[in-house]
């Protein structure tokens, strides 16, 4: 089973309970985020097609990096 990325950093061990869809990385229910927003131009995932708003599952991490907002909490 996929291990938590960001606590294997932190020398803590969680079951991911998914994997960012940017990074692919595997994150707890501490460390993953649920966005809901509206596909924007130049978001990293262009070679997927979404028909509607799904619910995406992003470390922190790329959050910042991709959608530069602070937190969704
Ligand atoms: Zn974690
Ligand atoms: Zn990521």
């Amino acid at each position: 089973m996929l291990k938590c990325y960001d606590c294997s950093e932190e020398n803590k061990v969680n079951e991911a309970v998914g994997v960012c869809i940017v990074c692919g990385k595997g994150l707890c229910t501490e460390h993953i985020k649920q966005i809901e927003l509206p596909m924007k131009g130049g978001y990293p995932m262009s070679h997927l097609t979404l028909k509607k708003d799904l619910p995406r599952m992003m470390c922190q991490e790329c959050i910042d990096t991709t959608l530069g907002v602070d937190s969704f909490d």
